[in-house]
């Protein structure tokens, strides 16, 4: 072949579409995430109901540790390290040590207690409403702590956060007495999906959030850096004391979640442990960037990378690729996030929460060797007026 010809080949290669195995005109730099897409898409099955929940596979793992039951003595281990708050179930009746460390998210996961008592057997359960899970993988034996998040380096079993109900941050001036009532907020995020259909969203990354976790960092410097590509900007928190926690600048005007729905690429990172906003983040019928995998809640398992949104690696060395991706890629990336949108609104209605609690409650109590001794010094609990996080 002459220079010609060659020059003729390379021009073609370059201009010419290519046509992928479903006929469909494509560019040979997206066929490797247009066939994970595809994967994803072919090897999706849908969440059917086991025992009524669709996430009974984690709760099923969580347990396996103490499928040989649960001793008096691994108890009284449990509550003599004081890694949370002590629960009784005696009668279809709530009792609790007088300590919580967070009276919102205790008051919180007590929504969720109350109103499924007359379903429950006898218990009692040690409930950390800590951010942070309590049982790392080298401890043994395994004892059993509820957590509402971990890694795969943790034995806690996972609970449905409190702030499904109430308990989560407060931001102010957004979300004063902090971020629950799960069921409102779907409705409120459903309305403001409705006011911003794919076709009117602004094409272009966004975050706000504090910097509970410097992971976030890439993101905010390739925003101020491409504010055309990413807005990303941290707000503050409780713990903030300088610019330095909000690397170097004023912390940006808080956001209300309703309002991210304006765009169309949204991201997710870990916080200290799981970041709540990744189930609201998908009702805005945007597409989601979820950074990092190691941080759960009850329900991630079911929602797939590239099915549902798009993962992004930790040290976000992909995101200018994804992102790239995504704008020349429009069709599909609309799909992947009505697929997410979709999950979220079937599968993670409040009483899937309550049947999650339901259904663990139920398995763990079965694990219990042992007749519960009712504490008579622990306060019982009835449905009260909301508290606030402080
Ligand atoms: N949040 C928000 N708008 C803001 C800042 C925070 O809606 O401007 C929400 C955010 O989505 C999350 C919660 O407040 O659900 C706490 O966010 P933060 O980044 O402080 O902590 P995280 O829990 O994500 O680690």
């Amino acid at each position: 072949m002459d220079d010609r010809a060659m020059l003729l080949v390379v021009l073609l290669g370059f201009l010419t579409p290519l046509v992928r195995s479903d006929g469909v005109p494509g560019d040979s730099r997206w066929t490797r995430y247009l066939d994970k897409i595809e994967k994803a898409v072919s090897g999706h099955r849908p969440c059917e109901s086991q025992n009524e929940t669709c996430y009974y596979r984690v709760l099923q793992q969580d347990l396996a540790p103490f499928i040989t039951g649960i001793s008096q003595d691994l108890m009284d281990n449990v509550l003599s390290r004081k890694l949370g708050t002590h629960y009784q179930i005696i009668k279809h009746q709530l009792y609790r040590e007088e300590d919580c460390m967070f009276p919102a998210r205790c008051s919180g996961v007590e929504h969720f207690l109350l109103q499924l008592l007359p379903d429950l057997p006898d218990m009692e359960l040690v409930i950390n409403v800590r951010d942070y899970p309590q049982v790392p993988r080298w401890m043994t034996p395994v004892i059993p702590v509820f957590s509402f998040s971990k890694t795969s380096d943790y034995q806690d079993i996972m609970y449905p956060a409190w702030t499904f109900w109430e308990g989560g941050p407060a931001v102010w001036p957004i979300y004063p007495t902090g971020l629950g009532r799960w069921d409102l907020m779907r409705e409120e995020l459903s309305r403001a999906a409705d006011l911003w259909p794919w076709e009117n969203k602004i094409p272009r990354g966004y975050f706000r959030g504090s910097r509970t976790s410097p992971e976030r960092d890439p993101l905010i410097l390739l925003s101020r850096g491409e504010p055309g590509l990413v807005d990303a900007e941290y707000t503050k928190n409780q713990a903030w004391r300088s610019e330095k926690d909000t690397l170097g600048r004023p912390p940006a005007k808080e956001v209300p979640l309703v309002d991210h729905c304006k765009y169309k690429y949204l991201f997710n990172f870990r916080g200290v442990a799981a970041s709540f906003r990744l189930k609201h983040l998908f009702l805005c019928g945007s597409l989601v960037f979820h950074v990092g995998k190691d941080w759960q809640e009850f329900f991630y398992h079911r929602l797939e990378p590239w099915l549902h949104y798009i993962p992004v690696s930790q040290d976000l060395s992909d995101i200018r690729e994804l992102l790239q991706f995504v704008t020349e890629n429009d069709e599909e990336a609309k799909k992947i996030a009505e697929r997410g949108r979709s999950f979220i609104a079937q599968h993670l209605w409040m009483e899937d929460v309550s049947g999650y609690w339901r259904s663990l409650l139920i398995a763990y109590a079965k694990l219990l060797r042992y007749r519960v001794r009712h504490r008579t010094e622990y306060r019982e609990l009835s449905p009260g007026p909301p508290h606030r996080e402080l």
